[in-house]
């Protein structure tokens, strides 16, 4: 728990001190053009864990990643035409882009929630970009609100909903505009996945090509997607204290199994653990077998998570 969260003032020492914070891998929000975002080192499994913990989100959407520059992207993405173009015209802005990761991008796969794309984004708000610039690295941030509850555009608004859940606030007034950032994805066909700041036209006559429309919540909550999204190729069973036939066991807390997500029962590590352990088990091509997850806290996200696993298939 944190007893108290900071107030930062937006100048340099403010900065630096944010920066710092980020480095430890706790969380700060931050002013950017669109709304506060809640940010935390995107490297760093745990702390994207806590990002999820402090908003009380029930389960696990990918985030974006905000970056101070296009080369700081390309170090996380397979770059494109269509990215160069469409960076060129709209960064920094509220322009988020998605594209397939790169090899040894060292994103945490909780930042994706397992997908194999990363939305990227370079804000414009000079804070922000200072404080990237000062931190040098990927900063997972959604918006800096509880789960459910209206996006902060002041100061204020975040230390009332998150106040005491987060190391500190780089106060920098009220935020722009409100709007979220347009979100494209360029990991196939040039497609609008979130209308937003930057108008789709605007996009289009820069790409000049049509986009294809798609939105990323119905993307996103439908159930048929989720599960051919996420699910592992092998039957996942839930609530398991022991293994049978061939399965392999993913533990939680003091178990005898193959791979635990976290043996002391904590559940920011074991959030941070999920998307990669599933990835392995699966590769074992054996059954899949889960403890008990406490159903508090991160443990309703990461039940979330698995029950979509292990609901049954679409084909
Ligand atoms: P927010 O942080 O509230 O602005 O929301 C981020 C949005 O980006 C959500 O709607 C996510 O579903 C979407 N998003 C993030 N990463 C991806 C991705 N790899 N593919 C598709 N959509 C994404
Ligand atoms: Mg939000």
């Amino acid at each position: 728990m944190i007893p108290t969260t900071l107030d930062l003032t937006a100048d340099p020492d403010g900065i630096a001190r944010a920066a710092d914070l980020l480095r430890q891998g706790l969380l700060v929000a931050f002013a950017t053009e669109t709304v506060y975002g809640l940010g935390g080192d995107a490297r760093n499994g745990e702390a994207v864990a806590e990002i999820y913990e402090a908003k009380g989100r029930p389960s696990f959407n990918p985030l974006i990643a905000h970056v101070a520059s296009v080369e700081a992207a390309r170090r996380f993405v397979d770059w494109s035409d269509h990215a160069e173009t469409l960076a060129n015209a709209f960064w920094p802005g509220p322009l988020t882009l998605v594209l397939p990761l790169r090899d040894g991008h060292g994103i945490s796969p909780l930042v994706t929630a397992g997908l194999e794309t990363l939305a990227v984004r370079v804000p414009v708000h000079q804070t922000a970009r200072d404080l990237l610039a000062a931190f040098d690295g990927p900063v997972a941030a959604p918006s800096a609100n509880p789960s459910g509850q209206i996006s902060p555009t002041t100061a204020d608004h975040v230390r009332a909903g998150l106040g005491g859940r987060i190391s500190a606030i780089l106060d920098d007034g009220p935020c722009g505009v409100g709007l979220e950032s347009t979100i494209v994805g360029l990991a196939g066909e040039p497609t609008l996945l979130r209308p937003g700041g930057i108008a789709l036209e605007d996009i289009e006559t820069a790409l000049n090509t049509r986009l294809h429309l798609h939105q990323v919540g119905d993307h996103l909550t439908a159930p048929g997607q989720l599960q051919s999204h996420y699910a592992p190729d092998a039957p996942v069973r839930l609530n398991a204290v022991l293994k049978q036939g061939e399965e392999v066991l993913l533990g939680f807390g003091p178990v005898d199994c193959d791979l635990n997500l976290s043996e002391s029962g904590n559940l920011i590590e074991a959030a941070a653990n999920l998307f990669a352990a599933l990835h392995s088990l699966n590769e074992t091509g054996r059954p899949i077998a889960v403890s008990p997850i406490p159903d508090h806290e991160l443990g309703a996200a990461i039940n979330d998570r698995l029950r979509r696993a292990a609901a049954p298939r679409d084909s």
